[in-house]
């Protein structure tokens, strides 16, 4: 075995817990997720993710007013977008916009798809049972704890999750995407109410001209898929304990901001990639 010269000791002990985008992102690419988690190296907000967040945090506050019996206008769901719009790119940008025009338009597209969402069968009825709960339960088969954040739990017991997608989704393709995501929900909502999810749903909303909301569901996991998805968490656990980091070239290469210290590893591995 040949050592790696300059290698950083890395993290030889367990994370403190796990959630499904941590295991998803080392899953993916364990040397991504080096650079973005462990080293924490800065990336420039793709325009993407930052409609993303903030159509996320406008579908939140349209839910806890739903929750608390608040103001659920459309328009206060147009203001707190505006406003996490704003916020978000103050707080967390800059935005890789290309111009003014890319931001304007990224913008309407963001009000369109929440107004679409507001005005389709999909929209939350009733009060719900939780929006955007922090779980953090012991899972049988794990060493560490798992940890979430469900976007919403309707009153008849669905787990919903919201992507924000620029093109329609194959549903099939989009429950596969999403199995270990949907799967830690069900886990967790199981431990913390000792009841079962009916149903996982996604709620894509679809920014195209004509923005379409989907809703893709699948049934609760059964054993067997649980086994699957806890196996895939450990593996993750175990890979990130043993600091196993390394390139999984793929599609997902030609949106990653750390091609760059990539071509380096594995002297990237330091930290220090000039
Ligand atoms: S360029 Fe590809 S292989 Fe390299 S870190 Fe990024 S995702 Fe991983």
């Amino acid at each position: 075995m040949i050592a790696l010269a300059n290698q950083t000791p890395v993290a030889r002990t367990l994370p403190r817990h796990i959630s499904p985008s941590a295991a998803k992102s080392y899953l993916s690419c364990s040397l991504k997720f080096y650079f973005e988690r462990v080293l924490q190296l800065p990336a420039p907000t793709t325009p993407a993710l930052h409609l993303g967040k903030a159509v996320h945090a406008a579908l939140q506050a349209f839910h806890l007013a739903r929750w608390r019996g608040g103001e659920d206008s459309p328009e206060s769901v147009a203001a707190a977008f505006h406003h996490s719009f704003n916020e978000l790119e103050r707080n967390e940008g800059p935005v890789k916009w290309k111009d003014d025009k890319d931001r304007t338009k990224s913008y309407e597209a963001g009000a369109r798809v929440l107004g679409a969402y507001l005005d389709s069968d999909e929209v939350l009825k009733g009060r719900p049972l939780a929006v955007e709960v922090p779980l953090t339960e012991e899972i049988e088969g794990l060493p560490v704890p798992l940890t979430g954040m469900v976007d919403l739990v309707t009153g008849d017991m669905v787990a919903v999750d919201f992507k924000s997608a620029a093109t329609t989704p194959n549903p099939r393709q989009a429950a596969f995407d999403h199995e270990l995501q949907l799967v830690v929900y069900q886990l967790l909502i199981e431990r913390a109410s000792g009841r079962t999810p009916k149903s996982l749903d996604l709620i894509f909303l679809v920014k195209t001209k004509e923005p379409k909301v989907i809703r893709v569901s699948s049934p609760p996991a059964d054993k067997a898929r649980v086994l699957r998805v806890i196996t895939l968490l450990r593996t993750a656990v175990e890979g990130m304990a043993d600091g196993r980091f390394h390139p999984q070239p793929g599609m997902h290469c030609s949106w990653c901001p750390y091609r760059n210290e990539c071509t380096k590893w594995p002297a990237s591995m330091t930290g220090n990639a000039a």
